[in-house]
């Protein structure tokens, strides 16, 4: 199927695409177009205007200052595969880019994009939480009255396809606080075996000294409408040394934090869906801790 009939316009700065926006009610933000397009020849999205963001140099790269990672919206998920400062500190997420799709939505695909669409069965927004990660937002102030913001992964994402994001804002970057020596993240998943999408996500960062569990955020996507913070899990976590069976008897609590909205589709049951999410949370820990290898 076709889109429906729309304007296009290119842009080259941010202040030009938050006008545009500004002026324009229901036009959309055009990044790498991998969600975005098929929802427009679906006709689920119909926009009068599609603002492409694509030529704003300022919005790509990545970079480590003081201890955070940041990396601008229109950086693509292979920019972050093939990025060792990203390796060096974020593996997960290097990981998780790299497990995203297949080349072709690696290459288009940019971070600001994955999050900005909030698909529950996307990656980034369940690794972006457990990391702690930030969200820059730049404004025009007037009808929000607000100029720029700054919002964390657990109050960024909404709902299903719902962010905080308001019409005239854009998200220009995402800052990560980069892992500590005794800290070991991991994300798994239960990939859709046609797109990669996840069926259900965990991400996992635990910080261990001397041998115990000081620390715990865990997170699971793919099964509720946005990522959800798992703190039954984390409090079994912490104070405990990470063996097989406390990291078993810890991830088996997920199901008490997931709550009565899980989805159900014809690939994977909601009941399903519920006894995964334990199952990789319990791998993502396996893996952060050593207990397993890929
Ligand atoms: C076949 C296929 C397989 C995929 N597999 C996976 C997978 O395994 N895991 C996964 O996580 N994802 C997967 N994706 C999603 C993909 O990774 C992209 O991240 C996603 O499509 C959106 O990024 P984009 O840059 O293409 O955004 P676009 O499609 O351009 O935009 C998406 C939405 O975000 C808005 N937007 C974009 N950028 C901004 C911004 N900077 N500020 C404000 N709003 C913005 C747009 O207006 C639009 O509403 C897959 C996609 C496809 C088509």
């Amino acid at each position: 199927m076709f889109a429906a009939e729309f304007e296009y316009q290119k842009v080259s700065s941010v202040s030009e695409a938050i006008q545009l926006l500004s002026s324009n009610e229901d036009a959309k933000i055009l990044a790498g177009g991998h969600s975005l397009i098929p929802m427009m020849k679906l006709r689920l999205a119909q926009p009068p205007l599609v603002i492409d963001i694509g030529g704003i140099d300022e919005l790509r790269g990545i970079s480590v200052d003081n201890g955070t990672l940041s990396i601008g919206a229109l950086t693509t998920h292979a920019e972050i595969a093939e990025s060792h400062v990203v390796q060096g500190v974020a593996g997960i997420l290097w990981e998780a880019a790299y497990g995203i799709g297949d080349p072709q939505v690696r290459n288009w695909g940019t971070i600001g994009g994955n999050v900005a669409h909030a698909d529950p069965a996307s990656d980034l927004p369940t690794v972006l939480t457990v990391m702690d990660a930030k969200f820059k937002i730049q404004g025009r102030g007037g009808i929000t009255s607000r100029g720029s913001r700054t919002v964390s992964a657990d109050d960024f994402f909404v709902g299903s396809l719902e962010t905080v994001l308001e019409k005239n804002e854009i998200l220009t970057a995402i800052e990560i606080p980069v892992l500590a020596e005794n800290q070991h993240a991991e994300y798994a998943k239960m990939a859709h075996p046609a797109t990669s999408f996840a069926v259900v996500g965990a991400g996992v960062v635990v910080t261990v000294e001397n041998n115990i569990c000081t620390a715990a955020r865990v997170a699971v996507g793919g099964l509720t409408p946005k990522p959800t913070r798992g703190p039954t899990v984390e409090a079994a976590l912490v104070g405990k040394e990470l063996t097989d069976e406390n990291i078993a008897a810890a991830t088996a609590l997920i199901d008490g934090d997931l709550g009565s909205d899980i989805m159900s589709d014809i690939f994977a049951s909601a009941e399903y869906r519920r006894a995964m999410a334990a199952i990789e949370l319990k791998h993502a820990i396996f893996h952060a801790t050593g207990l397993a290898h890929h």
